[in-house]
């Protein structure tokens, strides 16, 4: 499933094709993603420019003047840019070409979990969209450090793995990140949210940036395959330190990986690393 690091590796290599840059075709062959496409995307976006691709979590946001294009990409979405010249024809599962400039941006997505949804400038500020308002702030944000961890787990009971989880303190610690960044911090992920520290709370925000960054590190060096005739789904990973390694020895302490499942989703800790 892609996560932040995903999505910011396909903001970063669509970002240069389109900014500033004329849509000149629109086609959308499925529009039965997880709510329906608007019918009237083509009308709305032929001949306007994209002034901005950002992104806020993990929704893609194409900016125009007169609204804003939201795009996530669901458990299986991607983005693929080609030059025009070169797109091969689409596949069952690409349902969606954009054409600008001299490129071809497809969005193909096999389990169709992912959205394509307008927002029109006057309905008022991107950040009060239903899926966007209730976003905890960016990892990479500079207002995001222990402090504001701190601030943001007290009264909440639950483990933070969980906390992390509903992204409403910080977003993009989705599954895999939550145990990759719980264990470079030495934090217990079922340990009260509210019983964490200040001392805490500062190392699991620099865990966070941390883990983050390097995930987006090993995206970008793959970024050459959203070129590319053979580009794949191209999502990755960081060598995990605990996600899916139970069993597996501790890469600090070599003690056995443990798994357990909290909220239904499995946890990877190493009970020596993060005692408490
Ligand atoms: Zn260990």
């Amino acid at each position: 499933m892609p996560e932040l690091p995903e999505v910011e590796v396909t903001r970063r290599a669509l970002a240069p094709a389109v900014e500033r840059q004329r849509v000149d075709t629109f086609e959308v062959r499925e529009f039965r993603l997880r709510w329906p496409v608007p019918r009237d995307l083509a009308a709305r976006l032929i001949g306007r420019r994209v002034e901005r691709l950002w992104r806020r979590g993990k929704y893609l946001l194409w900016e125009f003047e007169h609204g804003t294009l939201i795009s996530h990409l669901g458990m299986s979405g991607a983005w693929r840019l080609w030059p025009a010249w070169s797109a091969p024809p689409p596949g069952p599962h690409d349902h969606v070409d954009v054409g600008v400039s001299h490129w071809l941006l497809r969005l193909t997505d096999p389990r169709r979990f992912g959205a394509l949804l307008w927002h029109p400038t006057k309905s008022g500020p991107i950040a009060q969209h239903p899926l966007l308002a209730s976003l905890g702030l960016e990892p990479f944000d500079r207002r995001f450090d222990g402090e504001w961890l701190y601030a943001g787990t007290r009264g909440r009971s639950a483990a933070i793995k969980q906390v992390l989880l509903t992204g409403q303190v910080v977003v993009g610690v989705g599954n895999i990140y939550a145990s990759e960044v719980l264990f470079r911090a030495g934090i217990n992920p079922k340990v009260a949210a509210c019983r964490l520290g200040p001392a805490r709370c500062d190392r699991l925000a620099a865990a966070v940036v941390e883990v983050l960054t390097e995930a987006i590190g090993v995206g970008g060096s793959t970024l050459r395959d959203f070129v590319s005739a053979a580009g794949d789904a191209g999502y990755f990973m960081l060598d995990a330190a605990v996600y899916e390694r139970e069993g597996a020895p501790c890469r600090v302490c070599g003690t056995a990986i443990l798994r357990i499942v909290q909220g239904q989703r499995s946890t990877y800790y190493c009970p020596v690393c993060q005692h408490n």
